[in-house]
């Protein structure tokens, strides 16, 4: 037998042209041949944002931990009130992030599997000076999509930058970061840009950039610091060799791959794939009779689905998927963590791992003792995708 599918919210499956590449000789990381793969990557990352040449992107070796780390870093100073729509377990990860920066946090609380919506962000904006947002553009432990061009547009009326955590959403929804003006949009690698773990990804808006130089106080991290890595990115784009840290050269070489897959499909047929699979995937999960943690069609994010067990069922059936075919992850939001697995169907998916995948899940809950007719949300799933 093959090996399952891993169908999780990151790390995912990669492509053979990704994995091929991380297996090459290491260059030097001044070796002119990777300076040019960095500059490529720099510029194709933007592009994937849907960024103009004016933002200025930042590749570190690190996970997407870093990448908030990083823009809370150099983009809170103390005092500084920040404002955060929590939709999750990552949203609160922020609220933590800020905080050790030393800002002010408020939060707007959503319940587990609902949203927060755009009018109550420009609301919450006029109550207080805010200087930062920060928005989860997918909870990974959730599945809650936020509108993010709605509440960067708010953020914008009411003078206060965005900051978008784009982990579990950048290179699969809908985001256009120059068009709807979200000041700093940030994704790991793992996710749906489709490279091994080990990258934190960044793109900054010219206001980012901006409140960062006019900074009173020194960056409270030394790693993170944009004043250490950004004569570096430029250097790189600009094809010079330069040193701060040695960048994770084959991770780097992997993703100027991947980017250049991504756009070589083109950022709409890219959205609207994962629109179409996960509606696949969860008009199976539906027909099997499962609920979902987002508590609307209308707010589930495309790049995973959270289905809830249903009655006898628990998280020992994911051994059971995983004997047929697909590893899935369980949940992670605390307060309904044993309630609820969560499938991923980001990046390089195709119909046929939405297709082996849900047949996994079909044959675990039969296998846990859930009667369901085989072929029932593989049925659902095919008549979502041939329509
Ligand atoms: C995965 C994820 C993170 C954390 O990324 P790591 O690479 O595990 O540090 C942050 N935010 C969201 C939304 C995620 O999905």
């Amino acid at each position: 037998m093959t090996r399952p599918l891993l169908m999780i919210p990151g790390p995912i499956e990669f492509t053979d042209e990704v994995m091929m590449e991380m297996g090459r000789p290491t260059y030097s990381h001044v070796d002119p041949a990777f300076i040019a793969i960095f500059s490529q990557a720099l510029r194709d990352l933007r592009a994937v944002f849907l960024a103009d040449d004016d933002h200025q992107p930042f590749i570190l070796a690190g996970s997407g931990t870093l990448a908030m780390d990083s823009a809370a870093a150099n983009l809170v100073e103390p005092g500084d009130r920040v404002l955060v729509v929590n939709t999750g377990y990552f949203s609160l990860r922020m609220a933590d992030i800020c905080r050790r920066y030393g800002a002010q946090v408020d939060a707007i609380d959503a319940a587990p599997g609902e949203t927060v919506s755009a009018d109550q962000v420009a609301a919450a904006l006029q109550q207080g000076d805010y200087a930062i947002v920060t928005i989860t553009h997918v909870d990974t432990s959730t599945g809650v999509l936020t509108d993010v061009k709605g509440m960067a547009r708010a953020a914008k009326e009411a003078g206060a930058l965005t900051i978008v955590d784009g982990v579990c959403a950048a290179a699969a929804e809908e985001m256009r970061q120059s068009e709807w003006g979200v000041d700093v949009y940030l994704t790991a690698s793992q996710k749906a840009i489709g490279v091994p773990p080990g990258l934190a990804l960044l793109v900054a808006s010219p206001a980012a950039m901006e409140k960062w130089r006019g900074r009173s106080t020194p960056v409270g991290s030394y790693y993170a610091d944009w004043n250490q890595w950004l004569p570096i990115m430029e250097a790189y784009e600009g094809r010079r060799a330069a040193y701060f840290a040695t960048p994770a050269v084959n991770l780097v070489m992997a993703l100027a791959v991947s980017l250049r897959q991504i756009l070589d499909e083109g950022m709409d047929a890219v959205f609207a794939r994962h629109r179409g699979l996960s509606d696949a995937v969860k008009a199976g999960i539906q027909a099997l009779g499962l609920a979902q943690v987002p508590s609307a069609y209308e707010h589930a994010a495309h790049t995973l689905t959270c289905p809830r067990y249903p009655d006898g069922v628990d998280a020992s059936f994911l051994a059971h998927v995983r004997a047929h075919g697909a590893i899935l992850a369980g949940g992670l939001y605390p307060s309904i963590k044993s309630e609820y697995f969560r499938i991923g169907h980001m990046g390089a998916v195709g119909r046929g791992d939405v297709l082996a995948t849900l047949g996994a899940v079909e044959a675990g809950l039969r296998a846990a003792g859930y009667a369901i007719e085989p072929g029932v949300a593989l049925a659902a799933a095919q008549a979502v995708m041939d329509a």
